[in-house]
């Protein structure tokens, strides 16, 4: 197979697969099917550059919460001898010499086009074949088309009345200029106080003049402890490689510590405050394994929420703002737990303060800055980290059409449906990893990300030996798995966080619907082998 990367508008090029971005999915996704299975295959990437979120995710304290060691690829022994991390939590710079290391070691970049964005996919009933149209009017045709977009990359910029009238400047976090922005010397307000908005304010609080934090919902968060990694934690590392893998990928979450067999009831109050005492000095998503049922027992839960109150009431000075900083409305953990550098610690800065949203809500933005109902608070920049339209929109942003011209978006109106994360009916020969109904956004991404990669890359080999060309999802095998993570959800007390982005409660009109798969990766993981190995049970293949 060949293309020209110039070649003219319209012109169309042929491939075995076409994969759709090149972040950890999309260049395991493409040496797997290219250099294991001998495919032809071409990324497109919208971006300038390879790194898929950490392209984007450029803003002050961008960091990953899952630590290096395994925040990484598995694949490869050789690969992970070769890097060295330089701290416990690896920074967004990092992990971009980390992929374009990988990108060069394994000679992936001759297949990847970047500025290269889809507008639309049509699936082909006739050819069983995917043709797939980029902005710049290029066209390509595929037998197998592999999202590869990421769950958390459609920036989610709230309709706040009057940004337009807005005098200075304003970014979103997933957009941050590459260039970096200058706070010196500015009033910033930030809005939000997920994930992001977490890492990002003390960061912002010691470059800006001023910083004003808008939050809405106030949130938990455990200390991340980050560190650089010394020489014998990169021994450790070095001489554990199969053992770090294996645990990983025999959890529920992907991480590789096990969660212990120990119930926060079953144990006295002393030595619960002292496991929880430890988890916190030891810091990271490592807290919520301090019991086996933080995550499905409501009284269980309390009492590491009510742990965290504590702590945040005793770190922050001023009872008023220490109490505003208090979550009330949720349980720890129900959504995305944050881990931070001193985000508590910088509310006692003299130049940082506190909007309590729901007390003072936004009115409108102004020239000057935010109005809220108690008056105007004066800003150079605004900071959005209110997150992403979280897992359907990037796959919604493809504009894919499947059998019969039906769009992705209409079978989708009241929520995903798939078969197992990977495939929904209607749309043959199109693979999504880590998408809706997958365990995704609940596990160590790099460990879910690998799984679905080699799934699909067994699949499209298994067609190749059968001399099949076209594999679709069954309605009813789709149903089935549609109760089952509703089930699974069901659970866990992760549904009750009523206004959490797994749910997509973040983003106005989008059905509430619990998206990722409960369930725990490593079930997740049998529950593909078994249907691989019983004949690719659940799928019509032809
Ligand atoms: P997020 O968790 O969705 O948080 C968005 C924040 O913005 C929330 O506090 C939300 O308030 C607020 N918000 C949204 N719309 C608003 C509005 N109209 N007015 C006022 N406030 C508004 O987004 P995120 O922090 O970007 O994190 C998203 C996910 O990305 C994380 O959960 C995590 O999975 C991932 N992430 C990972 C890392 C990492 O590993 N390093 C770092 C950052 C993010 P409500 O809570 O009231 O909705």
């Amino acid at each position: 197979m060949s293309v020209s990367q110039n070649a003219g508008a319209k012109a169309s090029s042929h491939f075995d697969a076409v994969i759709v971005g090149a972040g950890f999915s999309g260049l395991y996704q493409l040496h797997l099917l290219r250099d294991k299975l001998g495919r032809s295959v071409r990324v497109l990437e919208a971006a300038g550059g390879i790194g898929g979120t950490w392209y984007w995710n450029r803003y002050p304290g961008a960091r990953c919460d899952s630590e290096s060691h395994y925040y990484c690829y598995s694949f490869s022994r050789e690969l992970q001898q070769e890097w060295r991390w330089s701290e416990r939590y690896p920074e967004h710079p990092e992990i971009r010499r980390y992929l374009n290391y990988v990108a060069e070691r394994f000679n992936l970049l001759p297949d990847i086009q970047l500025n290269t964005k889809v507008m639309r996919a049509d699936f082909n009933d006739e050819s069983n074949r995917w043709v797939i149209q980029t902005e710049s009017g290029e066209q390509f045709e595929a037998t197998y088309l592999v999202t590869a977009v990421g769950c958390l990359s459609t920036a989610n910029v709230p309709n706040i009345a009057g940004l337009d009238d807005f005098g200075g400047d304003w970014y979103h976090t997933g957009h941050w200029p590459h260039e970096g922005v200058n706070l010196a010397g500015k009033r910033v307000g930030l809005v939000g106080t997920g994930s992001t908005g977490i890492q990002a304010t003390p960061v912002i609080a010691e470059q800006a003049e001023h910083l004003t934090v808008f939050q809405r919902t106030a949130n938990y968060s455990v200390p991340a402890r980050n560190r650089p990694l010394d020489d014998a934690m990169q021994a450790w590392i070095a001489g554990n490689h199969d053992e770090i893998r294996l645990q990983a990928r025999r959890t529920t979450n992907g991480h590789p510590f096990d969660i212990p067999e120990l119930s926060a009831l079953d144990v006295s109050d002393a030595e619960r405050a002292a496991l929880y005492e430890a988890a916190w000095e030891r810091g990271g998503l490592r807290f919520r394994a301090t019991f086996k049922d933080l995550i499905t027992n409501r009284e269980a839960n309390e009492t590491a929420s009510e742990f965290i109150r504590d702590k945040i009431r005793s770190i922050v000075k001023d009872p008023a703002t220490a109490e505003k900083l208090v979550p009330h409305d949720h349980l720890y953990a129900t959504k995305r737990p944050p881990i931070d550098t001193n985000y508590f610690e910088t509310f006692n800065r003299d130049n940082v303060a506190l909007v309590d949203l729901k007390a003072d809500p936004i009115d409108r933005i102004v020239k000057e800055g935010i109005r809220t109902q108690a008056g105007t608070h004066p800003l150079d920049v605004i900071v959005f980290a209110t997150g992403f339209d979280a897992l359907t929109g990037p796959l919604f942003g493809l504009n894919v059409h499947g059998s019969d011209g039906v769009a992705l978006k209409d079978v989708w109106a009241d929520g995903p449906r798939t078969y197992l994360g990977l495939q929904t009916p209607g749309f043959p020969n199109l693979f999504t990893i880590t998408g809706p109904g997958s365990p995704s956004v609940l596990t160590n991404m790099p460990v879910a990300i690998e799984q679905h990669a080699e799934w699909i890359a067994d699949c499209i080999a298994h067609m190749r030996d059968k001399g099949a060309s076209r594999i679709e999802a069954t309605r009813e095998a789709t149903e089935k798995w549609v109760a089952h993570v509703n089930e699974a959800a069901e659970a866990t007390l992760l549904p009750m966080a009523s206004s959490s982005w797994y749910l997509g409660a973040n983003v106005p009109g989008k059905p509430k619907v619990f998206m990722p798969y409960a369930g725990g990766l490593a079930h997740y993981r049998q529950i593909c082998a078994d249907v691989a190995a019983n004949h690719y049970d659940g799928f019509a293949i032809s």
